[in-house]
C-alpha cells in the first residue's frame, strides 16, 4: 500500500473523489488474524465468507435482499456446519461487531487519505466512500472518522451487487452528479476498484 499525495492528483480534471474503504482509508493488514484470534469459532464462517465474496465479484442482483439471500445460501451450501440463517446471523451479529472492535483497537485512518478528504471538503469537491461491505458509517466511526465528511457512503450490496459491476458504478457516478471522466476512484485493488472505475471511464489511482 502506498500513500497518495494531494500533488499526485490532477485537480483540474478531478471534480469528485470516490474512496474504497478497507485497505485504502486504513491499512487492513492482519485484520483476519485479529478477527479469528478474538473468536476462533468464526474461522469456518470467515473462510466461506471470503470464498463467496470472491465468487460474487462483479455480480449484480435485483436488490439488496436478493444479494444477501444468494450470499448466505452460497455460504451455507456444501457446509455441514451451518445453515443460511446461521450464516446470516453470524455475519450481522458476530462478524460485524468483531470488525468494529478490531478497527477501534488496532487500526487508524491513513493520514494521506484524511488530507484528501479534508481538501475535498474545503474545496466543495464531492467525496464518497464505496465499499463491498456493509456498515460503512459504523466502520468509519470505529476508525474515528466522522461520516459527515463524506457527501455519501455506499455499501455496494445495498445496490444489489459488488465491484467492479458497471451498473453499480453508474449509480455511484449519477449520485455524485459529475461526469464519469471527472471522477477519481482511489483504491487498493486493480481488479475491483480499478476495473470499477474503468467500467464507466473514470480515473483510478492505486494506493
Ligand atoms: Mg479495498
Amino acid at each position: 500500500m502506498k500513500a497518495i499525495h494531494l500533488s499526485d492528483i490532477n485537480w483540474k480534471k478531478t471534480k469528485a473523489v470516490i474512496f474504497d474503504l478497507d485497505g485504502t482509508i486504513y491499512n487492513k493488514r492482519f485484520l483476519s488474524l485479529h478477527l479469528v484470534a478474538n473468536e476462533v469459532i468464526s474461522l469456518p464462517f470467515l473462510m466461506r465468507e471470503r470464498m463467496v465474496y470472491r465468487s460474487f465479484k462483479g455480480r449484480c442482483f435485483e436488490s439488496s435482499e436478493k444479494f444477501y439471500d444468494a450470499f448466505f445460501e452460497k455460504m451455507a451450501r456444501g457446509s455441514h456446519l451451518f445453515s443460511a440463517n446461521t450464516a446470516r446471523s453470524w455475519y450481522f451479529n458476530n462478524y460485524m461487531p468483531l470488525m468494529f472492535e478490531a478497527l477501534c483497537f488496532f487500526y487508524k485512518a491513513e493520514q494521506w487519505a484524511l488530507d484528501i478528504i479534508h481538501y475535498c471538503n474545503d474545496n466543495n469537491i464531492p467525496v464518497c466512500v464505496v465499499s463491498d461491505y456493509c456498515f460503512v458509517k459504523d466502520k468509519l466511526r470505529a476508525l474515528q472518522i466522522d461520516p459527515q465528511l463524506f457527501t455519501f457512503t455506499i455499501a455496494t450490496p445495498d445496490l444489489g451487487g459488488l465491484k467492479p459491476n458497471k451498473r453499480v458504478m453508474e449509480q455511484v457516478v449519477e449520485k455524485l452528479g459529475v461526469p464519469a471522466e471527472n471522477c477519481l476512484m482511489i483504491g487498493d485493488r486493480e481488479d475491483t476498484d480499478g476495473d470499477f472505475a474503468r467500467s464507466v471511464g473514470a480515473m483510478f489511482l492505486k494506493c
